[in-house]
């Protein structure tokens, strides 16, 4: 049992040393995440699709190459969850609703056929809101997923099934995707190191949309070094995807070092928002006083002012690119389909009456109400105006400091329940990472602390494409802490 436990909670770094030096084997370490699995999902269910023969399939492939000295990559033969967003071949991909609920893609996601080419180990798809509309994983189809750190409180969403895997040890990595906080507020909720790319780094080909102009996928880890060799894998161009940009991508690996001098740190006091819970606020100011410590220069006076509207512009932008992406579900080309009308309206209606959850209808509602004619200057107009302000502040902001550290979410992990029926006051949970994704920027929350027992996140914010520098900052605090190293105890 405590053998189990110790193996899927390794880092990847370690279980690739373990690998190479074959103290264990990559079937051994399937089987470890699988049994781990079974133990803890009864409990946490964060999976919807456990994929035990693949992943024996892949390890033993893994585990032949590791043998003859051909494995390459840092992360063959590890386990890694995907969410259930992301395209996988012959894999039930649901986006956790029924309207996908049956849908097999017959193609791999690039950033899954990426991880395939490393021959990594794919343990299974991972639980979320339903189309990545949430903040709690509430909003799934299926079930809710349940905080590791106590059962009673949400993971964060909508990537929490990815969250949980990592936080519980189900997989030792395991990818989300971001729109406007569902990779970093979940990892600051479950205690786990989250990194949403710059927009345009990773491709999202094979990743269900949500709202296009904001949405990235990247890494859910142990720790930053494993952050750092998934984005490895992840990173680059691709020609099937319109909005990657052909950058080449560097090693991500060279940046990891614990020297902060010379580095400027900005403190932008926005985000320190009214309604924040004391004791959070004052883990990431202990937090950031650590990093000053560790060498870097922090301005703790930062305003952005245009910080505030960051909400309000997002869900008038993301609700109307969702409502234009998911016009595609009508019973028709694939996915759910009610079947029993001749009607071709009363069909269409139907499915989308019975496919979609309550949020989806709220989100595709809002988008259409702002996308028509007549109402499209005053608010969609207005809103990507907003975008350009809020962009142009981080571009300021940026030509004094390296990075800005902020918390990654106002509160610690809030009971299940509790905020399902008032969904401004979920939408308020994202306060922090929305403005992130508005303006494309990349940003990493990484473990910062506790608050009554509970997770806290700090993120970090770059310039666009600077991933090395926000690592290097994360990587130089987790050097001086081990609040990354505590497990929940499950
Ligand atoms: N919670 C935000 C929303 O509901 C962000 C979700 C996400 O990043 N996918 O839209």
């Amino acid at each position: 049992m405590s053998a189990i436990a110790n193996h899927s909670q390794l880092t990847i770094h370690e279980a690739h040393q373990l690998l190479k030096t074959r103290q264990i084997s990559a079937v051994e370490l399937a089987r470890t995440c699988l049994a781990r699995i079974r133990e803890v999902e009864p409990e946490l269910q964060a999976l919807v699709t456990v994929t035990d023969e693949l992943a024996l399939s892949q390890a033993q492939k893994a585990e032949a190459l590791i043998a003859a000295g051909d494995a390459q990559s840092p992360l063959s033969g590890i386990p890694v969850l995907i969410k259930d967003n992301m395209c996988t071949r012959g894999v039930r991909t649901t986006c956790s609703s029924r309207m996908l609920g049956d849908f097999v893609p017959p193609y791999d996601a690039t950033v899954v056929e990426k991880l395939t080419s490393c021959h990594a180990v794919i343990v299974g798809k991972t639980n979320m809101d339903e189309f990545a509309m949430g903040s709690s994983t509430e909003n799934s189809a299926f079930f809710p997923t349940r905080n590791p750190w106590d059962r009673s409180r949400v993971p964060g969403g909508s990537s929490g099934g990815s969250a949980v895997g990592v936080a519980a040890g189900e997989a030792i990595y395991a990818l989300g995707s971001d729109t406007g906080g569902s990779i970093r507020q979940p990892a600051g909720f479950c205690s786990v190191t989250g990194l949403k790319p710059t927009y345009g780094r990773v491709s999202r080909y094979g990743l269900v949309a949500f709202a296009s102009s904001l949405d990235q996928i990247g890494p859910l880890t142990q720790d930053v070094a494993d952050c750092a060799l998934v984005l490895n894998a992840i990173a680059g161009y691709d020609p099937r995807d319109s909005t990657s940009v052909p950058y080449p991508a560097p090693d991500y690996t060279q940046c990891l070092t614990d020297d902060l001098n010379g580095l400027r740190l900005g403190v932008p006091k926005e985000y320190f928002v009214e309604g924040m819970q004391p004791e959070v606020a004052t883990v990431i100011r202990t937090a950031i006083s650590r990093l000053e410590e560790l060498g870097a220069g922090i301005d703790w006076e930062v305003s952005l002012p245009h910080t505030p509207y960051a909400l309000a512009a997002y869900y008038i932008i993301a609700p109307s690119e969702a409502s234009a992406n998911l016009a595609r579900y009508d019973g028709v080309k694939y996915g759910f389909s009610y079947l029993e009308t001749n009607n071709m309206w009363q069909a269409m209606e139907k499915t989308r009456q019975r496919g979609f959850g309550p949020e989806v209808k709220r989100r595709i509602m809002l988008g259409t109400y702002a996308l028509s004619a007549g109402y499209y200057d005053a608010w969609y107009l207005k809103a990507q105006k907003v975008r350009t302000l809020i962009r142009q502040e981080f571009d300021q902001a940026f030509e004094k400091y390296d990075a800005l550290v902020t918390p990654t979410s106002p509160t610690v992990p809030f009971r299940i329940g509790e905020k399902v029926d008032d969904p401004l006051q979920m939408y308020l949970s994202d306060v922090c990472t929305l403005p992130i994704n508005i303006a494309g920027l990349p940003a990493v929350s990484i473990p910062a602390g506790f608050a009554d027992g509970l997770p806290v996140g700090m993120q970090i914010i770059g310039k666009p494409f600077s991933e090395e520098t926000i690592l290097k900052i994360a990587y130089a605090f987790q050097q001086a802490t081990d609040w990354h190293k505590r497990k929940p105890a499950i």
